[in-house]
């Protein structure tokens, strides 16, 4: 229940990554931002926690 999506592909990057990265808001924030940097070359910055936290979709529960 609520967890959270980040999906790199939604993104705008020139690598073309297709990470999802799914589970709590936190726990996607936290592994998202960490992605971002590693992976991105973003800065472990307050704006880009927040960016991620805007666009996180809801995780669509399959019945
Ligand atoms: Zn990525």
């Amino acid at each position: 229940m609520g967890r959270k999506i980040a999906d790199c592909q939604d993104f705008p990057s020139e690598s073309g990554c297709t990470l999802t990265i799914s589970g709590e808001e936190d726990e996607v924030v936290n592994a998202a931002t960490q992605h971002a940097v590693s992976v991105h070359g973003h800065e472990d910055a307050a704006e880009v926690r927040d960016w991620l936290r805007e666009n996180l979709k809801d995780e669509v529960a399959s019945i």
